[in-house]
């Protein structure tokens, strides 16, 4: 178990800060919480938060999950202030899977302003906790979450949180498939990662500690099960062996808050984990990319903007010329806010993006057939409509 004040020290020099109103230049450490949908990570968010708060040390929160019906922590940014998920089911007819990847999509777009609000704020903000949607994938494999990581990465520290229900993990097949989509994060988001073997107040994680450390208890349980797949995992131990070797894992229970200051020493470690080894790259790869921006990326940015309607990317004379309807104002709101922010003068309070850094938005080809796809589906919906309208029309 972890002593407290070491606990505490990604957290020191918030109050000093605070109190002679000086920066001591070091970062916010954004923290991304992963994991499938009912592993529990909104319920961590809230009790970390709380713990945070106990601590004095409350954290920057973000809520990335559109369809979430009350979010149980106070937000800071909340994607649903920015997008609304029902007004895109309906505008673009879009079944509740579909309208999650598209609100995240339509949000990416306006990334940078969640940034500037970060990169305001950390001065009063050890940790930035952003909530992601139920399911994982939406966000794991979607160009958007890709945008975000990415943007949050070359800018602060990173570290990625995957939330596992350790009362599910009971079995070592279902253990090994959930260590292998673990893994398969790791290599995905190319960041220091920990996983969290969540509600441990219904089981302790250490019978899958030991697991993981420990090749033959691994194969005795094994023993148990007689099935091809038991083989097959059998197999994947072997191979997911250095994966466990380098592997942070940390029990918590979401529900009681124990296991929370170990969290936070760990969630240290992988901060300079971050600085050590990752920032070199992504420095690298900042670099690389403003360096190779090229003229028919800006275009393809500049085409996508008046498709959204959604980040003025265009000067003023060119967005007024370019006449094509974006997403409209029920579906998304002039500009990202922090529910907390009092400084009116703030650029991305207002919405206004003229500065927009073209290096953070990546994967311009997907964006671009983001705004395609907005535009198919709005004439699919328009011809719906049409026919219900006059049922006998072509
Ligand atoms: P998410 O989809 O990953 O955001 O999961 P939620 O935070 O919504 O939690 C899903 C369910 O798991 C809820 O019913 C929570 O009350 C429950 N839950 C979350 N964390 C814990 C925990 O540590 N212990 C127990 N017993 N239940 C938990
Ligand atoms: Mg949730």
């Amino acid at each position: 178990m972890a002593a407290p004040s070491e606990a505490a020290d990604v957290l020191s020099g918030v109050k000093e800060e605070k109190l002679d109103g000086e920066d001591d230049g070091r970062k916010a450490v954004c923290l991304l919480v992963l994991g499938m949908a009912g592993s529990g990570k909104t319920t961590f968010v809230q009790r970390l938060t709380a713990h945070l708060h106990a601590l004095q040390s409350p954290p920057y929160l973000i809520n990335l999950d559109p369809a979430v019906h009350d979010v149980p922590f106070p937000a800071n940014i909340d994607i649903r202030d920015t997008v609304n998920y029902k007004e895109v089911m309906k505008q673009y007819g879009l079944g509740p899977n579909g309208a999650i990847v598209t609100s995240l999509n339509l949000f990416a777009t306006r990334f940078d302003q969640v940034m500037q609000f970060i990169e305001k704020k950390q001065r009063n903000h050890r940790l930035v906790l952003l909530d992601t949607p139920g399911q994982i994938e939406v966000f794991t494999w979607s160009a958007s979450g890709s945008i975000i990581t990415e943007a949050l990465a070359s800018a602060f520290p990173c570290v990625v949180l995957y939330v596992m229900d350790t009362s599910r993990c009971v079995s070592p097949v279902t253990f090994m498939s959930n260590m292998l989509y673990a893994c398969s994060i790791l290599y995905k988001t190319k960041l220091p990662f920990i996983v969290l073997m969540n509600k441990t107040d219904i089981i302790e994680e250490s019978f899958a500690v030991e697991w993981m450390t420990d090749f033959e208890a691994f194969q005795d349980a094994l023993n148990q099960e007689q099935s091809y797949v038991s083989n097959l995992t059998r197999s994947m131990s072997l191979v997911l062996d250095q994966f466990y070797s380098d592997l942070r894992v940390v029990g918590v229970s979401s529900v009681t808050g124990s296991g929370l200051d170990e969290l936070l020493v760990k969630v240290q470690e992988a901060a300079d984990e971050y600085d050590r080894d990752y920032r070199p790259e992504y420095e690298r790869l900042r670099k690389q990319l403003m360096e190779a921006e090229s003229q028919k990326q800006r275009e393809q940015l500049e085409r996508l903007g008046r498709d959204l309607g959604a980040v003025r990317m265009t000067p003023d004379w060119l967005a007024e010329k370019a006449n094509v309807g974006g997403p409209s104002d029920l579906i998304m709101t002039r500009g990202i806010r922090d529910l907390d922010d009092d400084d009116d003068d703030d650029a991305a309070a207002d919405g206004d993006t003229d500065d927009v850094d073209h290096s953070k938005v990546e994967e311009s080809k997907e964006k671009d057939a983001f705004g395609n796809f907005l535009r198919e589906r709005r004439q699919v919906v328009e011809v719906r409509n049409r026919k219900c309208r006059s049922p006998d029309a072509p």
